[in-house]
């Protein structure tokens, strides 16, 4: 056998060896990655297999519109994935460039009378260029020479065309893949952000805020906060102007929003008007600080091309934070995993406390805070209004039932204030409390309220009826000036009349609260913990506080039955109680299923629309004598 003759595989072995080599490369091909990986693998594995000596794979440069050299084996291979002196051609140039113009195989048998033939490495006597192609277009080539003539057999180029599809069919799809992956991108986009604002959305809020409950689990952050945020009267805005000024709106309020905030803060567009802000311990601020910088971001009006407007917000935040040792060492029966950190219940506490904030208009940074919320008179004319109300004797109280769980008796009331305003009606005191505070007018309402209630707890103790006390609700103004028990008001407190304070008012002046406190409860008051669970600072200031009862607050007697984490802070609450000796009160019972839970728990007391509602003054004869049972269904 000359160097000039043909290969010396046997014509029956071909078929079977080419047939195996287009088999293990359409396997291999699944694990490569990049169409550059298929091609040497084509000239690697598969080529040497088919008894070739040199071949070389070109693909079409889109932007130059010229063969390149991509891979070799053979002569032209220099190092693993790099040829030897790579030559470009031109489409049409020599018989590769040929086969790519006519997007046809060329098989030459003879090349030493073929003048196009182009050189590149060694002068050789054989050629077959097989075409890749792709929906009809040119792709690339696979070309072969062999130092023999007529070494190319019909089957070498039904095996090149073989594998020239395949790879086509691998660049197709990862062509095809780079698409998928625009659009997954474009997708992801969309999923994640909010098109209107570009903020994140309410899916990608979420996806983080389970990211970092999970890190609090795992000890990796020590608190995470939620802040839901919803702008007043948007609606109005809306209705007045239009869609498409609700629209900007959103947009100016969101500008503001990403930039009051650092980036360490996520803040996103849950819907609507409603925004959301995500707070860690690894945030450089923290959550109270990111109300009030948002708070502050539009506190200036925002100029809409229909109109310059003002625009106010109110924020509720939950925060969860590690158990405080007080909690812990009360709680030395329950496992550790009560306190885990739940995304959904840190949703739902914050969006209650949001309304909450919308509801009762307190300026302050605390779960139920309620920021920037309007009263129902404007302060201007509040002052005087209520000022005038004063006057006219037009604040009365409604009393609230509290219940025994155990015996299901009455045991008190608590005094709700309300205003009765010769034009507006029946106003809630969430419309004024607040004002009342920051403008001072409260102690004259709540020295009012201590009358009337004083009152009411005479009439009952002429009725016979000892056992019944109740409860008012003092303020901080009051409660920071112990000498006020010396003058006229302070005569009305006796045993019977108890008050209830919020941590709020208790440490608005610490040391003078708790001369107060401790004054009263030497003449047979009883001191009430109000809306406990919603401040931060619960747990440390209440080893110092006296006080006989604790009053869950509503939002966790709301949470029952939705949100774990209510459930363990009132299961922590009722070990709590016990620790300390106190009595717990749910508040704010209103379905079967969270009386149930509160009994199940061991709370002594309840109050709530369940058991019953608040009642004028005058109601509470016709209500005792009725006889009271609680509704069960
Ligand atoms: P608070 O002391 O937490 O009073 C309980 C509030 O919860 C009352 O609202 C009561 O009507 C409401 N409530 C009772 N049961 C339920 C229930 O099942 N579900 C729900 N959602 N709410 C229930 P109200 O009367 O509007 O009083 C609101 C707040 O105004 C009081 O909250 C208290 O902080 C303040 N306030 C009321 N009267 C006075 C007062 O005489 N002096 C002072 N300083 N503050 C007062
Ligand atoms: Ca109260
Ligand atoms: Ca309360």
């Amino acid at each position: 056998m000359t160097e000039h003759e043909a290969s010396p595989m046997s014509e029956h072995e071909q078929p079977l060896i080419y047939a195996r080599a287009v088999i293990s490369f359409t396997t291999a091909v699944m694990d490569t990655e990049t169409v550059e990986e298929v091609l040497w693998l084509l000239t690697d594995d598969v080529i040497a297999d088919l008894g070739f000596e040199d071949c070389v794979v070109y693909l079409v440069d889109e932007t130059r519109q010229k063969l390149v050299q991509r891979a070799a084996y053979g002569n032209k291979k220099a190092g693993v994935t790099e040829i030897l002196n790579p030559i470009e051609l031109e489409i049409g140039e020599g018989l590769t460039g040929r086969c790519a113009a006519e997007r046809q195989p060329i098989l030459v048998n003879d090349l030493s009378n073929d003048s196009s033939y182009v050189l590149d490495d060694m002068a050789r006597l054989s050629e077959l260029a097989v075409p890749i192609l792709s929906g009809g277009e040119i792709i690339g080539v696979i070309d072969s020479e062999h130092s023999s003539k007529n070494f190319y057999t019909a089957q070498h180029v039904m095996t090149l065309e073989a594998l020239s599809s395949i790879i086509t069919t691998r660049y197709e799809s990862s062509k095809a893949l780079r698409q998928l992956e625009k659009s997954q991108a474009r997708l992801h986009h969309l999923a994640h952000f909010d098109s209107l604002s570009e903020l994140p959305n309410r899916h990608h809020f979420i996806t983080s805020l389970e990211q970092a409950a999970r890190r609090f689990d795992d000890g990796e952050v020590t608190s995470v906060a939620v802040l839901i945020l919803d702008l007043d009267r948007f609606k109005l805005i809306n209705d007045t102007y239009g869609h498409a000024t609700g629209d900007e709106l959103i947009r100016r309020v969101s500008e503001r929003f990403r930039d009051a905030l650092p980036e360490s803060v996520l803040v996103s567009r849950l819907s609507g008007d409603e925004f959301a802000a995500l707070v860690t311990d690894e945030s450089s601020v923290d959550a109270v600080a990111v109300g009030e910088l948002l708070l502050a971001s539009i506190e200036s009006p925002i100029s809409l091309k229909a109109a310059d407007v003002k625009i106010s917000a109110s924020i509720g935040i939950a925060i969860h934070k590690p158990l405080p040792e007080v909690l812990t060492a009360a709680s030395n029966t329950m496992s550790s995993t009560y306190w885990h950190c739940d995304a959904t219940s840190l949703m739902k506490l914050a969006d209650s406390a949001m309304y909450k904030a919308k509801a009762d208009g307190r300026g302050h940074a605390v779960l139920g805070s309620v920021l920037g919320e309007t009263p129902l008179l404007s302060d201007l004319n509040l002052e005087a209004a209520i000022n005038e109300g004063l006057l006219n004797n037009e604040f009365e109280i409604y009393l609230q039932p509290l219940v025994d769980l155990v015996t299901e008796d009455v045991i008190g009331f608590e005094s709700l204030v309300r205003w009765r305003h010769p034009e507006v009606g029946l106003v809630s005191p969430m419309q004024f409390i607040d004002f009342a505070e920051r403008s001072g007018q409260i102690r004259a309402i709540d020295i009012r309220v201590l009358q009337q209630s004083r009152q009411c707890l005479d009439e009952l103790r002429r009725g016979g009826r000892e056992d019944l006390s109740i409860n008012v609700n003092v303020s901080a103004s009051l409660l920071s000036r112990p000498d006020w028990l010396d003058g006229p008001t302070g005569a009305n407190f006796t045993k019977g009349l108890n008050v209830e304070v919020t941590e709020r008012s208790v440490i608005a002046d610490m040391d003078a609260a708790v001369l107060t406190l401790a004054e009263l409860r030497s003449r047979g008051v009883r001191v009430f913990i109000d809306d406990f669970g919603i401040g931060y600072s619960s747990l440390s200031y209440l080893q110092l506080l006296p006080c006989d009862v604790i009053k869950i607050d509503k939002s966790f007697t709301a949470g029952l039955g939705v949100s774990d984490v209510s459930l363990s802070l009132v299961k922590l609450l009722v070990a709590l109680a016990e620790a300390m000796d106190v009595t717990l009160v749910a508040e704010g019972i209103e379905t079967h299923e969270q009386l149930e839970i509160v009994e199940g728990l061991g709370v002594d007391c309840g109050q709530g629309y369940l058991l019953a509602k608040p009642m004028p003054a005058a109601e509470i004869w016709a209500f005792l004598e009725k006889g009271f049972k609680i509704q069960r269904d």
